[in-house]
């Protein structure tokens, strides 16, 4: 044995405390008290031991980019777009390299190790492409990494976003993105999204698109992407992330749209930091939440999982990497605080991902599989959301990637000096 974690409780089990086996790199082992010495130990105390969290949906090449060139003063996705926009022409690769790389490590820091992040093709010099391309590689002993590729600006509404599109997937995109809502008509945006499936079968690559991100509850292209998935049996392969236009939508049509993502067993992501500081802003009041629906589409068997977006850029300028307080913001703002829903949140943060990101396969703590898990600093998944806990340990093909001491505070309530750490 390579590694031998002692005294861990597993998902959804309580009462149990059991060790895991390493070696190679692979989960050898899962039972109570192993016999035997491993290379190294670690004394889980009781602590919860998952696979690791995915974050299907963000934005490396713009993380960190908060208030460079300026500041958004409105808060509202265009004028967010229109800095990016101010932002493109002065970047280098290694601008965009070393930000991503840094909030990589916050991630990875804070247990996520697959990541699906979104590049910016509308860019002549394809910069973002070519420096998250070498970014995956320079990573991957840590982090996983898929890169989507991304026409921010319209694959037919930005000069020759086609021809930069099918040049990002030669140079190694592992899947294809697109953007329906934000073409200049609604007959661009169903091209758009024929585009998108035309491309990803000409890779063998997956699809994720920015499907519905607005308020405009006339924007109906999630249905277009269903219509594709079932015609070309591609659904497990497709994504739509954030359709918040589905908020918008009147009941009726909601609930036949929802029967057909079910049918095209499609992915769904929402992004709750942005979407819900960003959609419906213009609403007055009473305000809408902005939000895809997250709860009736669960309901009735569709895959929806949870991304961060963006960590400090210009449409949210927040952020660290938590995928736990995601959750969180989730659980609050979706209404999802019922007993069974909190549980759920975790595996929207974990299987229901992975699932997303088509990676099921070598993921998931099981004997067999590869040795990537985490050690969270809380009992349950329900304490873990609630206390946003620390990963004590995160650990890639059986070594450790990243540890963290919890903070501890001293109680002053006379002469004595009380040391209480943050699990109360
Ligand atoms: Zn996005």
């Amino acid at each position: 044995m390579d590694l031998l974690i002692r005294n861990v409780r597993l998902r959804k089990d309580k009462e149990t405390l059991v060790d895991v086996a390493i070696k190679d790199g692979v989960i050898s082992k899962i039972d109570k008290n192993i016999e035997g010495k491993a290379k190294r130990e670690i004394d889980g105390h009781g602590k919860l031991l998952t696979a690791p969290f995915c974050d299907p949906h963000l934005h490396l090449d713009a993380v960190l980019s908060v208030g460079d060139p300026r500041f958004n003063m409105s808060g509202t996705l265009l004028e967010g777009i229109k800095i990016w926009g101010e932002r493109k022409p002065f970047l280098t690769k290694e601008i965009i390299k070393k930000n991503a790389i840094e909030a990589i490590k916050w991630e990875v820091a804070r247990g996520v190790l697959n990541i699906r992040t979104h590049v910016d093709v509308c860019d002549p010099r394809l910069l973002g492409v070519e420096a998250l391309l070498e970014v995956k590689e320079e990573v991957k002993d840590f982090a996983h990494l898929q890169l989507v590729a991304f026409p921010q600006d319209g694959i037919f509404a930005f000069e020759n976003g086609d021809k930069l599109m099918e040049k990002a997937m030669e140079m190694g995109c592992d899947v294809v993105g697109g953007i329906p809502h934000n073409e200049l008509t609604r007959e661009d945006g169903v091209r758009d999204i024929e585009f998108v499936f035309d491309l990803a079968e000409k890779y063998d690559a997956l699809i994720d698109v920015h499907c519905d991100e607005t308020g405009d509850d006339q924007s109906r292209f999630v249905e277009v992407m269903a219509k594709n998935a079932i015609e070309r049996k591609m659904g497990n392969r497709v994504t739509a992330s954030h359709t918040t236009a589905m908020h918008n939508y009147n009941n009726d049509y909601a609930f036949k749209l929802i029967g057909i993502l079910n049918r095209a067993n499609m992915n769904m992501i929402t992004n709750p930091f942005d979407n819900s500081v960003l959609q419906n802003r213009t609403d007055g009041y009473p305000r809408r939440r902005g939000h895809t629906r997250i709860d009736e589409m669960l309901a009735r068997g569709v895959n929806v999982c949870i991304g961060h977006d963006s960590i400090m850029d210009p449409w949210y300028p927040m952020g660290k990497g938590s995928m736990l307080e995601a959750a969180g913001l989730v659980l609050t703002y979706a209404q999802r605080s019922g007993y069974n829903e909190i549980y759920e949140l975790y595996d929207m943060i974990t299987h229901y991902s992975a699932k997303a990101m088509d990676i099921q396969s070598r993921y998931g703590i099981e004997e067999g599989k590869p040795a990537d898990m985490i050690i969270v600093d809380a009992e349950d998944e329900m304490d873990a959301i609630r206390l946003q806990s620390e990963c004590l340990y995160v650990i890639k093909a059986g070594k450790v990637v990243a540890h963290t001491k919890p903070a501890q505070s001293k109680v002053i309530y006379d002469e004595n000096e009380e040391i209480i750490d943050f699990l109360i």
